[in-house]
C-alpha cells in the first residue's frame, strides 16, 4: 500500500480517448439506432466538451454536440480532432435535436438525467428506450489520464486540508474554516471544491453530512472535514479528524474502531472482490466494537468526473472491483451528543490490490 509519485495534472480527455470511447457507445448500441446523451459529466467524458449545456447524439455513423452560441469557439476547440462535429444553435437545443431523430427506429435515452420537457419532444419525433447506464459503465474503470488527474485532485485536496489547518485559529467558526479550506483549494489548483465542505464541530460532527454554520471552534472537542476538489475535471474525496484539546478516553476508543475498520475496508481491496465485500470488512470491524448501530451510511462510493459515482461500497453490493476503479473508504461511527469520527481516503484499484492515494496522514491530530 505504497503511494508512489505521480506524473502533474493532465489535460481533458485527449481526441484518441474520445474518438474510441464513442467507438465503444457504437459497439454497446445493440438494437438501437442511436443514443442521445443528455449527463454533462458523459457529454464530457465523450467529447471533451466542458460547458454547461449541450446534448450529443451518438447515431451509428455521426457524433454530433449541439450546444448554444455562448461556447461556439470552446466547443470547436474542445473537440477538434475527436471526430465529433460540434453545432451551434439558437434557442432550446431540443427543438434541433429533435428534427435529427427523425428516421431513427429506436433511440436510447439516459433516463437518469433528461428532464420531462425534453423526453416529451424527443418522444414525439423517435421511439425512446432507457439506455441503462450505457456511458456511466465505460467510465467505472478509469485511464492512464483519468488516474493520474484524480491523483493531482487528490494531491490538490490535500495540500490544502495542511494549509487550511495551518491558518487555523481557536475561535474560528466552521464556516470560517470551510471558507479558508475552498480558498486554499483554489490557490493549489482546484477548479472548485466537489461539494460543499464539511467542517463539524463537536456534537455537530455526529451529522454525518453537518453543514458548516457560526459555531466556534474553541473548546475541548472532535473536529471532523470532509473535503474534495474538482481538479482537471476530476474529483477527489477525503475526511479526517482532529481533536482540540486532550480527547477522553471515549473519543479515542472511537478513532482507534473507525481507522481499524477503514483499515481492515483497504486491506479487502483487489480485483475480482465484490464492492460489498469491502463493505462488510468494515461494518464487521465497528460491530466488533459495539459500533454497527452508529455507522449509518455505505463504506465509500466510486469518483470520477463526478464525486458520486458507481461502484457503490454499500451492504450487498455485487459490483466486482477491477483494477482501474478509483473509490473512497470512509466508514464513521456517530455517537448522538458526543461526536463523531469518519475516515476516508481516495483509493485505487490495481492489478495486484490497491493504492492509497490520499497522502494525509490519518492519526488523531491534536490541535
Ligand atoms: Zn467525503
Ligand atoms: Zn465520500
Amino acid at each position: 500500500m505504497k503511494i508512489s509519485p505521480r506524473a502533474g495534472p493532465p489535460a481533458n480527455c485527449s481526441s484518441m480517448s474520445t474518438r474510441s470511447r464513442i467507438a465503444t457507445v457504437r459497439e454497446r448500441l445493440g438494437d438501437l439506432d442511436g443514443l442521445l446523451v443528455t449527463s454533462l459529466p458523459n457529454i464530457r467524458y465523450l467529447t471533451g466538451f466542458t460547458g454547461s449545456n449541450a446534448i450529443v447524439l451518438i447515431t451509428r455513423r455521426k457524433a454530433v454536440l449541439f450546444t448554444d452560441p455562448r461556447y461556439t469557439l470552446q466547443s470547436v476547440a474542445e473537440t477538434a480532432g475527436s471526430g465529433i462535429q460540434a453545432r451551434t444553435v439558437k434557442g432550446p437545443l431540443e427543438l434541433t435535436v429533435v428534427k435529427k431523430l427523425k428516421g431513427l427506429r429506436k433511440v436510447g435515452f439516459e433516463s437518469g438525467t433528461i428532464g420531462y420537457a425534453s423526453w416529451e419532444h424527443f418522444a414525439k419525433a423517435a421511439p425512446l428506450e432507457p439506455s441503462k447506464g450505457l456511458v456511466e459503465s465505460l467510465r467505472l474503470v478509469k485511464s492512464e489520464d483519468e488516474i493520474a488527474a484524480i491523483c493531482a485532485s487528490v494531491d490538490t485536496n490535500s495540500q490544502a486540508f495542511t494549509a487550511a489547518i495551518g491558518r487555523f485559529r481557536s475561535g474560528m467558526s466552521e464556516l470560517d474554516l470551510a471558507a479558508e479550506i475552498d480558498y486554499q483549494m483554489r490557490l493549489l489548483g482546484a477548479e472548485k471544491p466537489a461539494f460543499e465542505t464539511i467542517v463539524a464541530f463537536k456534537a455537530n460532527s455526529a451529522l454525518p453530512h453537518a453543514r458548516p454554520g457560526a459555531a466556534k471552534i474553541d473548546r475541548n472537542g472532535l473536529l471532523l472535514i470532509d473535503m474534495g476538489s474538482f481538479r482537471g475535471g476530476y474529483a477527489s474525496d477525503m475526511t479526517r479528524c482532529l481533536h482540540l484539546g486532550a480527547p477522553a478516553v471515549k473519543t479515542r476508543q472511537l478513532y482507534r474502531a473507525v481507522l481499524e475498520a477503514q483499515l481492515a475496508a483497504i486491506d479487502a481491496v483487489r480485483p475480482g472482490v465484490k464492492a460489498g465485500s469491502i463493505d462488510k470488512a468494515a461494518r464487521g470491524t465497528l460491530e466488533k466494537h459495539g459500533l454497527a448501530k452508529a455507522f449509518v451510511h455505505s463504506t465509500g462510493h466510486g469518483l470520477g468526473l463526478e464525486i458520486h459515482e458507481t461502484p457503490r461500497i454499500g451492504k450487498g453490493d455485487k459490483t466486482k472491483l477491477a483494477a482501474g476503479m478509483a473509490i473512497t473508504i470512509e466508514p464513521g461511527a456517530y455517537l448522538r451528543g458526543h461526536g463523531g469520527v469518519r475516515i476516508e481516503d481516495t483509493v485505487l484499484v490495481t492489478p495486484t490490490g490497491v493504492e492509497i492515494l490520499t497522502p494525509t496522514p490519518k492519526q488523531l491530530t491534536i490541535l
